[in-house]
């Protein structure tokens, strides 16, 4: 019988909810592209309760439990004293979030010798390093296209909270001011603006379809150009590169995954490169940017703001720069573990499990490493080698209550 290890993020802090907002979820049907959503033979949760917590188990208990496994959770998972570290010799199953990532580094994937299946609970396995997955021929499986739409609902949010200047604005409120013109004047439409995305894959393209009523000008740059039907569509300007696109641009969101190719991105010299005042939305991963020439861009007025919800290491330290720079509008990593996405995630891990313990195929699309070599998205949208180094700064994290 097999050890799973389940690394989730805490309970809230008043507890595990007793009751919630809304009563129940929208239907969604499909993906636009027509993958199907997760269909596990069975679920043991009600949609729109908190999956994603210690709590929660992402509803995997009794499935596990009643084929004999062993299901271990833990929110437990930095430094050497972790839950994670003393499971690490006989875990058989991984399961982590990119919200609260359990990092499998090298180190870590050499001391769990019976480890056979990282599974991401979302999507982005930036968390394992995938070289020594690839070496160690471990699987890695993520929950393709669980929370995209999730994502990109937030990076539209992200935008306009910063052209328009939401944030400092609802502040005032909360001050009991009325101080129009502090609130307006760095308050602008997006109506007319150059906006432009890193990556037009599933949460990319999502973005660009739900800016177009917005009257906007959109960009956009990938490894892989779009069918010409779509670019028609949108009105899309393609960029043989993202230097291109970054001159371009009012607006840049970035939304493609963490890899060798695309570690520390952003960086001093690239910033250069973007319009003065411009913003960037990153809400793909924390390292695709250098955090430091981040918070130097805004301090200069080269960035007119920044927004996203993902750090690293994740938790970020109370004295990570991006928690006081100016004109941010971060959040913790939340966009992609909605009540509707954990939903859609738990039952996507579930499906895997259910693949996994039958001897059946895992779903081309949610491998992202097989048999030694990058596979099914993996094999598509990452790159060798490994993006998880200096991860273990994550330990120095303490929760506040
Ligand atoms: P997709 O796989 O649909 O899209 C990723 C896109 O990135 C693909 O089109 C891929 O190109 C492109 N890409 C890869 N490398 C490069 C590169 N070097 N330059 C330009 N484009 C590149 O994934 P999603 O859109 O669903 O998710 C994207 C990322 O967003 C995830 O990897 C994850 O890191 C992050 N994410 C964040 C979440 C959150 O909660 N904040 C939740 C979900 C995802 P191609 O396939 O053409 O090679």
């Amino acid at each position: 019988m097999a050890k799973v290890v389940c690394v989730l993020y805490d309970d809230p802090v008043d507890g595990y909810p007793t009751s919630y907002a809304r009563d129940d979820l929208p239907t969604v049907k499909d993906y636009p592209d027509g993958q199907t959503l997760p269909s596990p033979k069975a679920i043991d949760f009600k949609p729109g309760t908190l999956l994603g917590s210690v709590s929660g188990e992402l509803g995997l208990r009794k499935y596990l439990e009643s084929l004999g496994h062993e299901l271990i959770v833990t929110s437990s998972k930095d430094g050497p004293d972790s839950e994670l570290e003393k499971h690490l010799h006989d875990a058989e199953v991984i399961i982590s979030q990119p919200f609260w990532p359990a990092y499998l580094t090298a180190d870590r994937i050499a001391r769990a010798p019976k480890l056979k299946l990282a599974l991401t609970a979302g999507i982005g396995s930036d968390h394992v390093d995938l070289q020594a997955a690839i070496e160690h021929n471990v699987t890695v499986a993520e929950v393709t296209y669980s929370n995209s739409h999730s994502v990109a609902e937030h990076v539209v949010m992200m935008i306009l909270a910063l052209v328009r200047n939401y944030i400092p604005a609802y502040k005032w409120v909360i001050k009991g001011g009325w101080n129009i013109a502090d609130c307006v004047e760095r308050s602008y439409d997006l109506e007319g603006m150059h906006v432009g995305t890193v990556a037009a894959g599933r949460i990319g393209l999502r973005v660009m379809r739900m800016l177009k009523p917005f009257d906007v000008h959109l960009h956009y740059t990938d490894r892989q150009r779009l069918p010409l039907s779509v670019e028609e569509e949108l009105n899309l300007t393609w960029h043989p590169t993202r230097e291109e696109l970054y001159s371009a641009c009012d607006v840049i969101t970035l939304n493609c995954p963490l890899h060798p190719e695309t570690e520390h991105m952003i960086n001093d010299k690239t910033l250069k490169l973007f319009k003065r005042g411009a913003y960037l939305i990153n809400t793909a991963r924390g390292k695709l940017c250098d955090r430091d020439a981040i918070v130097r861009a805004l301090e200069s007025g080269q960035l007119a703001g920044y927004a996203g919800d993902v750090w690293f290491p994740q938790p970020a330290p109370q004295d990570h720069p991006w928690r006081t720079m100016p004109y941010h509008g971060m959040t913790p990593h939340m966009s992609g573990t909605s009540l509707s996405a954990q939903a859609r995630y738990a039952a996507g891990t579930r499906e895997i499990l259910e693949c996994y313990f039958e001897g059946r195929p895992i779903r081309d699309e949610y491998l992202i490493v097989k048999g030694g070599a990058l596979a099914g998205t993996g094999a598509r949208s990452y790159s060798k080698g490994n993006a998880t180094g200096g991860s273990e700064e994550a330990a120095k994290f303490k929760k506040i209550k």
